[in-house]
């Protein structure tokens, strides 16, 4: 794994340990170049996902991308970060036994939206508020933009 600060290919595994109830392996990997420390996790994927935008335009499936978005849906609010993790991982493993390969982008903000309602009423409303524009929006990248809060007017 290559070191996220210098780009060192011959990284070292310090620690492996199950997270997520099991779901995952933690891995504390440490750089000898530059004495940099960085966590990574491996899960089983059990299929390439393909998201369908509603313009049509297919992209792959960035887990990443996804929990970001939900993560900043949750921000401040007492949600135990594990929880989300679980909640998270829930969300992939219903996507990759749907039994396809491509999924609409608005199938996967409805089943997110899903899963939001049982844990949390703001993260829902907050990420439901964005889903109504989700024709307009249309991207992960765009969902994350326009969930982040509002920035303080300029003095
Ligand atoms: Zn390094």
């Amino acid at each position: 794994m290559r070191c996220p600060f210098c780009g060192n290919i011959d990284t070292q595994v310090k620690d492996s340990r199950p997270a997520e109830d099991h779901v995952s392996i933690r891995r504390r990997r440490f750089c000898p170049a530059c004495g940099g420390r960085f966590t990574t996790y491996e899960r089983v994927q059990l299929r390439d996902l393909v998201v369908i935008k509603t313009n049509g335009k297919r992209e792959d499936f960035d887990r990443d991308k996804l929990e970001r978005s939900i993560r900043i849906s949750m921000q401040k609010r007492p949600i135990e970060p594990e929880r989300i993790d679980q909640m998270i991982s829930g969300i992939v493993r219903r996507l990759e036994s749907m039994g396809e390969t491509d999924i609409a982008s608005k199938k996967i903000g409805e089943i997110v939206m899903e899963a939001l309602a049982r844990i949390d009423t703001v993260a829902y409303v907050r990420f439901a508020s964005v889903y109504k524009n989700f024709q307009a929006a249309d991207d992960f990248e765009d969902f994350v933009h326009e969930l982040r809060p509002p920035v303080a007017p300029e003095e």
